[in-house]
Formats: structure tokens, C-alpha cells, sequence
């Protein structure tokens, strides 16, 4: 039997968009961007990333920035669905990559439970990618063995419990969802003694807004006051910062502002 050229055939492709800059979307995330029928993004994801969609989909903005949870989860799940069954293919398009900290499994889960078929296409996560772009590895060989990447702010708004064993620990620390919770994030280092531990802000990393600073445990909270680091930023502590080419020069020779 022939397929009824009408027939919408439902189908979803979660798909990480990377850290911002368009041309480190993959290549099998821009095919899935020209044949969506609908693409329901973030709000992480760029403008320029957009302008890849087939001129003929549906583009719907779902995203929650910092205050504004205009679409709460069970409206977005509500959404893909919906849009699949009327249109055939969505794209749910997000910043990094859907499973680090993007909430994809469970609208992984809610389509399988609709019975309507996903497609997993990764992208760059910005914990990763971000550090990398700024020539600072999360590992290397004789400085870090691990690393983690942790949420500065848990569900319920508090710091993650896991930041307290990571401080311990000799990993690369990766904190996204961070910046305002800076101070607190600076004293459980403190208390665990590392004081001078090199500490990176990068902020909208890979974007043209993207702005870098560098310090320690100790000095970190002034210099993001310095240079007036907004969102969205990720904080990266370990040694592995200090390979970064500026660190010591800026490190070695920092004078705080002092403002009377
Ligand atoms: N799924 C995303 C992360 C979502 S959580 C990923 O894999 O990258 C959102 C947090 O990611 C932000 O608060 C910020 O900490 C970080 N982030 C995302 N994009 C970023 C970028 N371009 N530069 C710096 N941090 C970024």
C-alpha cells in the first residue's frame, strides 16, 4: 500500500543545539532543523541557529529565563506532543546538549509514553565546550584525572550538596546555573582549603558577548564584580584553569579595585 502523501507521521528529535555559536551545531542537527515541521527552542539557544530552520516550520519559543517560568515542563511536554500529532516532526531545540542539565529525559519519557518516536541528536555541552574554547581543558595528563559538572542551584533554589564532595576532591569542578550563587559556591572551597585553587567565569562562551575572568578561590567574587559577568556564565575550579596563557600574568599581577 502506498503511504497517503496527507498522513502525519508523528515523530520527535530532541537536539542540542551547543553553547551558542551556530557553526558548532552538528551536522545532523542542521538536517534535522530543515526538515522539522515545527521547532519549539529555548531560550539559550541563538538567533543564528534559528535562521537554519526550513522557512516553512513553525518556530515557538518555550523558554524560561531567570524569573520568567511562563512554560512550566508539563506545558512544553503538552506542546511537543500535541505539535507532533497535528504536524508530524518537532524539534525540541536546547542550548548544550538536552541531557546535561536540560530536562530532556523527561520529555524523552513523556513521548514514549505517547508512543511517538524520538530521535537523540547530542550536542555540545557548554561544560565542556565552553572551557575548551578558552584553551582550558577540562583533563590533563598530570593536572586533573576527572571532572564534574554540578548546578549551582538544585530544584528547591539551594546549592547542590554535590559542590561540598566535589571541593574535596581533585576533579575539575564545572558549575553551571552558578553565577548568583558565587559567594556561597567560593566559601564551601574555602572550607575545604582551597583558597588558592584557580577559578574561571566564562560568560555567554562561544557567543560575540563572550567575556572571560580569571582569579582564585580568594579573589574571584571581586574580580566578577570587576568585570561585571552576567548570565549565562559557568564557573570552572581546578588547576586545569591555570593552563589557561593569561592566568599567571593575571593572577601574579592582580590589584583589586578598592572603591571608596
Ligand atoms: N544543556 C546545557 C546546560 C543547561 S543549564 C548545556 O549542556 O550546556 C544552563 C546553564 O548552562 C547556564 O546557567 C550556564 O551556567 C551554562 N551555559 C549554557 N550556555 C553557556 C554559554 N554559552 N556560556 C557559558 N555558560 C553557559
Amino acid at each position: 500500500m502506498k503511504a497517503n502523501k496527507n498522513y502525519i507521521e508523528p515523530k520527535i528529535t530532541l537536539l542540542g543545539a551547543g553553547p551558542g555559536d551556530p557553526d558548532l551545531l552538528t551536522l545532523k542537527g542542521y538536517k534535522a532543523l530543515q526538515n522539522a515541521n515545527v521547532v519549539l527552542y529555548d531560550a539559550l539557544v541563538g538567533d543564528k541557529i534559528l535562521e537554519f530552520v526550513n522557512p516553512s516550520a513553525t518556530k515557538v519559543y518555550v523558554g524560561k529565563r531567570s524569573g520568567d517560568h511562563s512554560y512550566s515542563q508539563e506545558v512544553v511536554n503538552r506542546l511537543m506532543i500535541d505539535y507532533a500529532i497535528n504536524f508530524g516532526h518537532v524539534v525540541r531545540l536546547k542550548g548544550g546538549d538536552s541531557f546535561v542539565f536540560g530536562r530532556g529525559y523527561e520529555e524523552l519519557e513523556f513521548a514514549t509514553k505517547h508512543q511517538i518516536p524520538v530521535t537523540v541528536i547530542p550536542g555540545i555541552s557548554s561544560s565542556i565546550g565552553v572551557p575548551g574554547l578558552q584553551h582550558i581543558p577540562v583533563t590533563h595528563r598530570g593536572v586533573s584525572e576527572s571532572f564534574w559538572v554540578v548546578t549551582g542551584t538544585t530544584a528547591s533554589g539551594e546549592v547542590s550538596g554535590d559542590i561540598y564532595s566535589a571541593a574535596q576532591s581533585n576533579a575539575t569542578i564545572v558549575v553551571l546555573m552558578g553565577l548568583k550563587k558565587l559567594a556561597e559556591i567560593v566559601e564551601i572551597f574555602k572550607n575545604a582549603g582551597k583558597s588558592t585553587l584557580p577559578v574561571a567565569i566564562v560568560q555567554s562562551g562561544s557567543t560575540e558577548q563572550e567575556k572571560l575572568v580569571l582569579g582564585n578561590v580568594d579573589n574571584i567574587i571581586q574580580r566578577s564584580r570587576e568585570e561585571m559577568v552576567g548570565a549565562p556564565a559557568l564557573l570552572v575550579f581546578g588547576e586545569v584553569v591555570s593552563l589557561h596563557p593569561s592566568y599567571k600574568s593575571v593572577v601574579e599581577n592582580y590589584v583589586p579595585i578598592i572603591r571608596e
